[in-house]
């Protein structure tokens, strides 16, 4: 994710001060053990900062999502189906869900009873599920989405409806606002998607087409496939009129750009640069985790961009290379590696950010040395310095230190153990843990064996104390 506005830190800041809400109730306890050994699955994931988010219990491999949107109404009709593996005997188990209306739920094409509570959907199967054992939810929704508004100092996200479809960023919990999931970035899954809108909308998703688009009775029917894992804050249905450009990079990876008409000028260069971009990182990270690339720029001044996996979408504005830059060096950093837990926030948007320097260099400009030092520049007042980049706080989770001296964090190491070992390092990691799940521990880890050099005061001093390092 990144902001496109200037002054928006400033007026998060002001928000987060003003909005002061007390803080979310704990998580109900789990039910107690039951005699027979089955119990019911936590509430939440185990993230201490979002300890609502996710839930425990089992573990999601794959979601088919049903959509059928009308732009007019904003209703929403939907069926998702859930294949899932217990990871404990389990007599009932959480979804998260936000509004929206619960038909019919079935485990394993059983009648399941349900309840919710706030954003909890509690979902008891007919049998309990045995510890291993796969099992598959079907829940059938529909309603009118309301997107999230209260937290993490990001204004709206998740389903926000637009004057032609809806602009879908979910980061870092709002999937929930338009379908039942495990939503929190430790439980990846992989997704297919289809999409029903009016003729004459077009529906973009995650992946790749799956077939032509398919119209009937006045509405067009899309189907979209992920095959790699994602988080389900990553997913998107953003629905509306585009035009389109389709094909393949320079290096041959497949290309998909979407403009909202009022960008349409933005087409050909949200295309040509998301593929260079997507090339140039392919050189300098590691091969590119997914099987396409592009971006979606839709009528919505979100003043922010998401990384969407394979479509990063621009809220609002025409990007720049910069900002593409940045959206696509997510693909690696936090699509395919993932953080666990969100504290660890900055090895999404340090790195991100200090792709966009990477870009710059690349490009001639400013290297990544002479905009490290501009920053370092700032005085010790400077509130970058008394936010500490290596621990996201949860009630400031996109703090611009995440971003900025995390990336610089990235610059201090570079300069420690030299070009060489470095980028040798940013292509290790990406390998390393391709699809899976990260932690600041597992980096410095390789950091240091790469390196053979002790880093647990450069990585102490820029991402854990409250002051500006030396
Ligand atoms: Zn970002």
């Amino acid at each position: 994710m990144r902001s496109n506005r200037r002054g928006m830190a400033l007026l998060a800041a002001l928000i987060s001060v003003l909005a002061c809400a007390p803080a979310d109730e704990p998580p109900p306890a789990g039910q107690a053990e039951s005699a027979n050994g089955y119990t019911a699955g936590a509430p939440g994931i185990g993230d201490p900062d979002f300890p609502a988010d996710g839930n425990g219990g089992y573990d999601v491999a794959h979601y088919g999502l049903v959509v059928d949107y009308a732009p007019t109404t904003k209703r929403l009709e939907g069926v998702t189906t859930i294949q899932a593996a217990a990871t404990q005997n389990l007599s009932s188990f959480n979804l998260d869900l936000s509004g929206l209306d619960v038909r019919g739920i079935t485990v394993d094409d059983a009648p399941a009873t349900f309840t919710r509570k706030g954003d909890e959907l509690t979902v008891t199967p007919p049998e309990p599920v045995d510890k291993n054992a796969g099992f598959t939810v079907k829940v059938t929704y529909s309603g009118v989405p309301k997107p999230a508004k209260d937290s993490s100092n990001l204004g709206t996200y998740g389903f926000i409806s637009t004057a032609d479809g809806a602009f879908v960023t979910s980061e870092p919990n709002g999937s929930k606002t338009w379908f039942p999931n495990n939503d929190h970035p430790a439980d990846k899954a992989t997704f297919d998607f289809a999409i029903t809108v009016p003729a004459g909308v077009t529906a973009v998703a995650n992946g790749e087409l799956t077939g032509q688009p398919v119209t009937a009775g006045g509405k067009t029917t899309y189907r979209w496939s992920e095959r790699h894992p994602m988080a389900s804050y990553l997913a998107t249905a953003t629905l509306g009129k585009f035009d389109l450009r389709q094909g393949k990079t320079p290096g041959g990876i497949p290309n998909f750009a979407a403009t909202d008409p009022k960008f349409k000028t933005s087409l050909d260069k949200l295309y040509t640069v998301s593929g260079e971009v997507t090339d140039y990182w392919g050189t300098v990270f590691g091969p590119y985790p997914f099987s396409s690339t592009g971006g979606v720029v839709d009528d919505y001044s979100a003043g922010y961009a998401l990384e969407n996996q394979t479509k990063p979408i621009y809220g609002g504005f025409e990007p720049d290379e910069s900002i593409i830059a940045h959206e696509l060096a997510h693909q690696w950093f936090g699509d395919s590696l993932t953080i666990s837990r969100w504290k660890d926030l900055w090895l999404n948007e340090g790195f991100a950010t200090y792709a966009e320097w990477l870009w710059s260099e690349h490009k001639g400009k400013q290297t990544a040395e002479a905009i490290f030092n501009d920053y370092h520049k700032r005085p010790a007042t400077d509130p970058m310095w008394s936010y500490p980049p290596g621990r996201a706080k949860p009630d400031d989770l996109f703090n611009q230190s995440v971003y900025t001296r995390g990336g610089m964090t990235l610059h201090a190491l570079r300069k420690a153990v030299g070009d060489q070992t470095f980028f040798q390092l940013l292509k290790a990691w990406t390998a390393g843990h391709r699809y899976g799940h990260v932690t600041t521990e597992s980096f410095i880890d390789l950091a240091e064996q790469m390196s053979g050099k002790d880093l647990g005061p450069l990585f102490d001093a820029w991402l854990y104390q409250p002051r500006r390092p030396a």
